[in-house]
């Protein structure tokens, strides 16, 4: 951690409609004069009716807070002051207010681009009020990038986890040792538990969700491992040649391996027959049980394929640090495509006597893509070739509608793997295709992002159970446009989603726990819930708002709440505040994007 502050500060905090009293919070590089116990200078004056990233912005980029008012009486003006002293050091015209639909917002954009000084700083808006405080630096997301990626060390099971000095109390003893193989595994007996991470949050872990979680992440160090290489995440591993990001990656890898029958298939999940109480991890004594399909062949296509797919990144990026994990992950992969190819479907549903997080999904044909095409990264041979040749033209048509993947939709991942292929040759009609695709439907991201009022790439029908992970997705989506075709508005629209996540929304409310002034407290998350610390475990990302309203705080709602409104920062809203894995990291996926 280069250059960093971190200090603890209680702050009066406006929440939603009431006011929460004495929330610690943990602010970043803030080079002011604040310690521990000190009010934040101004902060208890924020209002929510100024939206910033309460992270910061990028010296040299775009700087855009917004300002919802009252319809009929918009801001005039706007100021940017100095946190260490309120002097004005910039002052500016807020735009006309625009009408935003999802929000039912008035909103007003309050650019002060042009400003260039490295600080700290709030916005100061007549008649409104004052903002979170928010920095203007080179490196503004290294922290929070820090932050993301510890929230998967602090997500890991069979092993004691401790969040350090730094967030004191934030740690438990080793959970969920005990279990074995359930009776819908096809095999039996005890079995060596430790590895993977807690997700969902509950104590449950998942084969595909798992797939597209360290796939991105592993992704996140191929295209920006000379930002991350030297990042030192404070985990057990720091400082044993290998970079961090590949560390804790490794944590949920070693499990994903473990996973994988002696066929080459791969079992669907790891979980407790039923989702425990809101206990501590080292409280939940429900045997932890490897779940099968039920019947022949017991394992299921899609986790088999995701297997295939991670295996083979993990080969081409443990190479240098660890040669024989790259070649046992590589032939775990081969051995689980071609159990893919004598099993091409078998689709997971719950066996009886299970209810924990199904991750159905009717069609692996996507899954199957992905391997192929990694595998081909990885090799080089012509078999992986051949299958995604003829096979990807079908799966075109989801690059046009981003950002289109998902656990359950990994075809965008394969194709644009295969078009990021160097070093041996591809198909050229394939590769055209599908980086014209994807630039195409980034342009129009960018287009539509422009347009909206809080400056984000959602359109109404994004605000589903997931809706943060729906927007960083949208920035996963611009960047991987941006390998293709290098383009700033790319970069720039890509980083107006992390805002969104981070602050600049509806609710001025930073959704990553003890990122920002005002970050969201009460997740679903059952080591945050069973905990009686002040703020909830760090650097996790909530779920965000859910049109769908799929549990009964959102459907309690007013019929009239707008769709990007539909949200409760409430431990029993799990559709609008549950942490998971593959959301968490997309938003690592785009941090990482913003690393120098
Ligand atoms: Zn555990």
């Amino acid at each position: 951690m280069a250059s960093s502050f971190r200090r603890v500060c209680i702050v009066l905090r406006l929440h939603h409609q009431f006011l929460s009293l004495a929330l610690v919070c943990v602010l970043s590089g803030i080079q002011g004069a604040m310690v521990k116990g000190e009010t934040v200078r101004g902060a208890p004056k924020a209002t929510t009716a100024i939206k910033v990233d309460q992270v910061g912005y990028p010296i040299d980029g775009p700087k855009v807070a917004l300002i919802s008012v009252a319809a009929g009486s918009p801001a005039q003006s706007f100021e940017l002051r100095q946190t260490s002293n309120d002097a004005v050091v910039w002052k500016g015209k807020p735009s006309a207010p625009v009408a935003d639909s999802d929000t039912g917002d008035q909103v007003q954009a309050a650019d002060f681009s042009s400003f260039h000084k490295v600080g700290t700083y709030y916005i100061e808006v007549p008649d409104v009020g004052r903002s979170w405080n928010f920095m203007l630096g080179k490196n503004v997301f290294e922290h929070a990038y820090y932050m993301a990626m510890r929230g998967f060390y602090g997500q890991r099971c069979g092993t004691a986890v401790d969040m350090g000095p730094e967030f004191p109390g934030y740690s438990h003893p080793a959970c969920h040792l005990k279990g074995g193989f359930h009776v819908s595994s096809g095999t039996s007996g005890p079995r060596d538990n430790p590895g993977g991470w807690h997700d969902a949050g509950d104590y449950g872990r998942y084969m595909v969700n798992s797939g597209i979680s360290t796939g991105t992440l592993l992704w996140a160090w191929e295209i920006y491992g000379r930002q991350l290489k030297g990042i030192d995440l404070k985990i057990p591993e720091s400082g044993n040649g290998t970079p961090d990001i590949l560390n804790e990656a490794r944590w949920n890898l070693e499990w994903m391996l473990k996973m994988q029958d002696s066929d080459g298939g791969v079992w669907h999940k790891q979980t407790s027959v039923h989702f425990s109480e809101f206990v501590a991890p080292q409280d939940d004594h429900l045997p932890s049980e490897v779940i099968g399909t039920g019947s022949a062949p017991f394992k299921s296509t899609c986790a088999t394929a995701d297997l295939a797919s991670v295996g083979a990144i993990a080969a081409r990026v443990y190479k240098p640090y660890d040669a024989k994990l790259a070649t046992r992950a590589l032939d775990a992969a081969r051995q689980a495509f071609a159990w893919t190819e004598k099993n091409p479907n078998v689709i997971f549903r719950n066996p009886k006597g299970i209810s924990t997080g199904e991750y159905g999904d009717a069609n692996c044909s996507d899954e199957r893509l992905w391997a192929a095409a990694e595998l081909y990264r990885a090799t080089g041979e012509k078999v992986y070739s051949d299958y995604f040749v003829a096979n990807y033209a079908a799966f075109l048509p989801k690059l046009d509608s981003p950002p289109s993947e998902s656990w359950s939709q990994v075809a965008p991942m394969g194709m644009w793997t295969y078009a990021l292929t160097r070093r041996v040759q591809t198909d050229k009609p394939a590769v055209d295709a599908i980086r014209q695709r994807t630039i195409a439907a980034a342009q129009a991201v960018v287009t539509r992002t422009h347009g909206s009022g809080y400056i984000n790439s959602m359109k109404t029908s994004d605000y589903v159970w997931g809706s943060n992970g729906v927007a960083a997705g949208y920035g996963m989506y611009l960047l991987i446009a941006n390998q293709f075709a290098p383009n700033r508005e790319f970069v720039d629209t890509a980083r107006d989603n992390l805002h969104y996540i981070l602050g600049r929304n509806t609710f001025s409310l930073s959704w990553v726990t003890q990122l920002g002034e005002n970050p969201f407290i009460h997740p679903h998350q059952r080591p945050s819930g069973a905990s009686h610390l002040p703020a909830p475990w760090p650097g996790l990302m909530s779920g965000g708002p859910d049109r769908g309203r799929n549990d009964a705080i959102l459907a309690a709602l007013p019929k009239d709440t707008p769709p990007a409104k539909i949200y409760a920062d409430q431990q029993a809203s799990f559709a609008s505040n549950e942490i998971c894995i593959n959301w968490q990291a997309a938003l690592v996926f785009l941090l990482a994007g913003e690393l120098r």
